[in-house]
């Protein structure tokens, strides 16, 4: 995604005449994500599951984009390449945000096989899947950018979210496999590490005051962060300031892992 001075950008972050494709952007980080994207000049398609996607829809009109809404569970594979095939054959799809995660917070010795298989499958290989089918037309191209949303989690084993560290690592994996495959076809594939945000997916965490407040004190600025911080590193990634990033799971935490 070359920056052309005189193509109608006028820094190298602008994604005016782009187009986005986000997972799970109905709420928390992905609607940051989206929105972000948006300010940035982006159209955006928002791929996520019925009816979830309205007021990120909504606030995306009201800064004059184009939005389209698509319906899609990520964990559903064959779903995944037909949303895909059906989405890039209207429109080209620059920029892929791999956002729609879940979490399962149990002991290891409890986790079940099925609840190991809906984290994964969502985190992981729909995610995989997303980057391939969306990909596919990028490496034709000869331009795109992928970003995927990892975790701290991509490098630490966590408290009882066995399946979750997996797929989060496995995250940083395919990162960093794909960008290998795919920077000399003018493909850049990236991913984000956020710290503790403050989203429904934390929310169990901030409800416990003892665990609360012991994560507080571990992160050096001080706070939690705020699904807009993610977005900027999001933009960022998706834009032509980057063209030169490969392969990078940029962690964005408050300082957490300095510590
Ligand atoms: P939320 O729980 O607030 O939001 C998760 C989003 O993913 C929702 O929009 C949800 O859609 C969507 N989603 C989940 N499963 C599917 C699916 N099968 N198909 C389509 N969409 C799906 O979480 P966050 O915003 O906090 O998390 C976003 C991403 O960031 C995740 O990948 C998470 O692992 C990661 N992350 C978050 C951190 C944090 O501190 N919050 C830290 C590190 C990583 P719906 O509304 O339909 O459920």
């Amino acid at each position: 995604m070359t920056h052309t001075p005189g193509a109608g950008r006028t820094s190298p972050f602008d994604l005016t005449g782009r187009c986005a494709a986000v997972t799970g952007a109905g709420r928390g980080l992905g609607q940051a994500v989206a929105i972000g994207l948006a300010e940035a000049g982006a159209d955006l398609v928002l791929l996520g599951r019925p009816g979830s996607q309205t007021a990120t829809e909504k606030a995306i009109r009201e800064l004059g984009r184009d939005v389209e809404v698509v319906d899609l569970d990520v964990a559903d594979l064959g779903a995944v390449e037909r949303v895909a095939a059906e989405v890039t054959r209207d429109r080209q799809v620059d920029i892929l945000v791999n956002n729609a995660g879940i979490i399962d917070r149990e002991d290891a010795v409890a986790v079940t096989e099925e609840a190991w298989s809906r984290v994964v499958d969502t985190n992981l290989t729909g995610l995989f899947f997303l980057c391939q089918a969306f990909g596919r037309p990028m490496v034709e191209r000869g331009h795109g950018k992928i970003v995927s949303i990892a975790s701290l989690l991509s490098f630490q084993g966590g408290l009882r979210v066995a399946s979750y560290a997996a797929s989060k690592h496995a995250v940083a994996g395919v990162t960093k496999a794909l960008a290998n495959e795919w920077a000399p076809r003018g493909v850049q594939v990236n991913a984000i590490a956020p710290g503790y945000i403050a989203t429904d997916n934390t929310a169990p965490l901030r409800a416990d005051a003892d665990r609360s407040r012991s994560i507080l004190e571990r992160i050096p600025a001080g706070r939690w962060g705020d699904p807009q911080d993610i977005a900027g590193a999001a933009v960022f990634l998706s834009s032509a300031a980057a063209d030169y990033v490969n392969g990078h799971v940029l962690v964005v935490d408050g300082g957490w892992m300095a510590r």
